[in-house]
């Protein structure tokens, strides 16, 4: 019998379910740690009010690349909630056809956003880069010294060089289920170093047995990871755990 106690959920947008107030309450009450993050500042308040209110919930100030295009004007006020949070995301960069017309205004902000980080120091951050981990990386590299903050690289599906890069520079990644739909992810997730590991759901644009995933579904990505790694359910468990203490740890 597995405990969905100690779980880890870290990319989810509890506010985009219908009823965000119920979305982070049912994640509290199954002990799942999640990270809510925002896709703008204004979302920001409402989610902050929400999971300190919880003992598993904790909110991310975002400024989702893809919607750098139509809300850079509120990078003043990701400035003005900074101190608020030690938590950050969902920020980064994405290259899609879609969005790539952004490009260059995603580069300025998400540069301004590591350097604020810098210079607060300590935060957390959860980074998108999707078509994009080479020009995210450059960004880390340049733009948050090491032990100035920690990156979760999340849904990376860059090359293994890529990752590899990733993994000197210190980053974590966490892993969601659609990772494992394609052989080219999981090889590149199964070179990941065991301890750098961490899940998420990345719900609601994920789906679990045809409905929006939820945290506590995370316990899928746990079970492919110790089929990846021949380890049960109960050792990665134990080991996301540790990894998330690890991350939290103030530098
Ligand atoms: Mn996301």
């Amino acid at each position: 019998m597995i405990t969905l106690e100690g779980l880890v959920d870290f990319h989810c947008h509890l506010d985009l379910y219908p009823d965000h107030r119920a979305a982070v309450q049912e994640a509290d009450a199954a002990g799942v740690f999640t990270l809510a993050v925002t896709t703008t500042p204004r979302a920001w308040p409402r989610n902050h009010e929400f999971a300190r209110a919880t003992r598993h919930v904790r909110a991310a100030l975002g400024l989702h690349p893809q919607l750098v295009g139509e809300h850079a004007s509120e990078l003043a006020l990701w400035d003005a909630h900074l101190a608020e949070t030690r938590y950050i995301g969902e920020v980064g960069l994405d290259a899609g056809p879609r969005f790539y017309k952004s490009f260059d205004l995603q580069k300025q902000v998400f540069e301004h956003i590591l350097r604020r980080c810098a210079e607060a120091g300590n935060k957390v951050i959860s980074v998108h880069s999707v078509r994009t981990a080479k020009a995210v990386l450059d960004h880390i590299e340049a733009y948050l010294p090491p032990g100035q903050g920690k990156i979760v690289l999340h849904w990376f599906t860059g090359t293994k060089a890529e990752a590899k890069r990733a993994i000197e520079m210190g980053c974590y990644f966490s892993v969601n289920a659609a990772m494992f739909n394609s052989e080219r992810h999981i090889s590149m997730v199964s070179a990941l170093p065991l301890e750098r590991l961490l899940t998420e759901t990345d719900g609601p644009f994920t789906q679990t047995g045809g409905r929006p995933s939820k945290p506590s579904d995370v316990l899928v990505v746990v079970e492919a990871i110790g089929r990846l790694h021949g380890l049960s359910s109960l050792e990665v468990i134990a080991n996301i755990k540790a990894n998330l203490r690890g991350l939290l740890e103030f530098t």
